[in-house]
């Protein structure tokens, strides 16, 4: 027998698999709901006019294809650390944090793994349950123990706060605690002002490291509002790593586009923290690609660049809070029996619909795929496929 003759088949990607089944289906009207992708209301990913202007000026400037620093782009990363904690904010003043730009927010991710799994070897990593499907593979294969939290309250449909807060309470000091800093995929349940702070407070208190994954920045309230759990943070004191991502919010997925942020309690510590941290780079893939993060670079700093950004980013977020309103509305008049009230308050691009496996079943044999898990992309919804998804619904519930 040779090395590879007996590895075994790895299971499929639960979510992939649902597009490799819809790209199979003959259906014309086939509506994919189980995406993880942003489309306007024509049904396609956009391509965002910030982004073409910043291509046409990189264009212009016709620079050569050098490499980038191990940290990336300096622009982008200060540009991201601008963003992400506040132009104004202490740990930027203090010089207490560092950025490294990333290959997307899972490459943020893997990079701040590999860097705690460095330095905190033993300590229990405990992501929300549930949790986005590639949260517990990406720090079991960096080494660590995975756990979940409570998070979800299928009853409420909201966040069980007194479940999540027990088990913050109840971790071993030193765990890392995954939080999804807005917009939590897969529910779209996301917390309170007042919630974070007994959150924030547990974390202190118990000694636990706090890992900010913000894949969906300007999905919720808004950039700063969606920001703000950041900067309470960082304001709180301790170590805190952040994990951010322009796929969604720059309509960038394929660029590959994030950055890890990690704060620490002096600049010296920071520049120590920074040189682990480009070891960590070096030894995966060296230093990141350049196109994207200069794309982004060009309309953060590019004062009507990036008002025009500001506004198309608030532009996908308004369509997504009118498909919650019509589902709502369209599903109380088509099932008044059933409430779905809740598909309002929650934030984001995802729903947890409350649709059961069965049901979801049912949908795929009319042609509209959706996640087992009751799942649906509310941004995959448009005004030209919502009815037939209502009807589609209020036939199997
Ligand atoms: N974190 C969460 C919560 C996500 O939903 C996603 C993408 O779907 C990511 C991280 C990864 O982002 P990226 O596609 O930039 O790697």
């Amino acid at each position: 027998a040779s090395l590879f003759s007996a590895i075994e088949m790895a299971p499929r990607d639960p979510i992939l698999g649902i597009t490799e089944a819809f790209n199979a289906d003959q259906n014309p009207a086939k509506i994919n709901l189980g995406v993880g992708v942003y489309y306007d209301d024509n049904g396609k990913v956009p391509l965002l006019a910030c982004v073409q202007k910043a291509e046409a000026i990189l264009i212009e400037q016709a620079a050569p294809r050098t490499y980038l620093p191990i940290e990336g782009l300096a622009a982008y990363d200060k540009a991201v650390q601008e963003l992400v904690f506040g132009a104004d904010s202490a740990v930027i003043q203090e010089r207490r944090a560092v950025t490294v730009q990333a290959i997307g927010g899972t490459g943020a991710l893997k990079i701040g793994a590999d860097f705690l799994q460095r330095f905190a070897p033993g300590a229990q990593v405990y992501i929300s349950d549930p949790s986005w499907e590639n949260h517990r593979a990406l720090f079991e294969s960096a080494g660590f123990v995975v756990n979940n939290y409570a998070y979800y309250d299928a009853v409420t449909h909201g966040v069980d706060f007194a479940g999540m807060l027990a088990d913050l309470k109840a971790m071993p000091r030193g765990s890392i605690v995954l939080l999804h800093a807005c917009c939590h995929n897969p529910t779209g349940a996301d917390l309170s002002g007042a919630q974070w702070d007994e959150v924030i407070a547990a974390v202190g208190a118990g000694g636990l490291v706090p890992f900010l994954d913000m894949a969906y920045q300007g999905f919720g309230a808004g950039i700063a509002e969606d920001g703000a759990v950041v900067r309470r943070f960082a304001a709180s004191g301790g170590p805190l790593l952040i994990s951010n991502s322009f796929s969604k919010s720059f309509s960038l997925y394929g660029e590959r586009v994030g950055a890890l942020s990690v704060v620490a309690a002096s600049a010296e510590e920071a520049g120590r923290l920074l040189s682990q941290l480009k070891r960590v780079v070096r030894t995966n893939y060296s230093n990141p690609p350049v196109h994207g993060g200069k794309v982004v670079a060009t309309v953060l700093t590019t004062p009507e660049l990036r008002q025009l950004w500001e506004e198309e980013l608030a532009g996908m977020r308004v369509r997504i809070k009118e498909m919650r309103d019509a589902f709502v509305k369209k599903l109380q008049e088509k099932a008044p029996a059933h409430d779905f009230a809740f598909v309002r308050d929650q934030i984001g691009m995802f729903s947890y619909s409350g649709l059961s496996k069965a049901q979801v079943e049912q949908l795929r044999a009319e042609s509209i795929y959706a996640v087992d898990t009751g799942r649906i992309c509310v941004a995959a919804l448009n005004s030209r496929n919502i009815d037939i998804v209502i009807d589609a619904i209020a036939k199997v519930l």
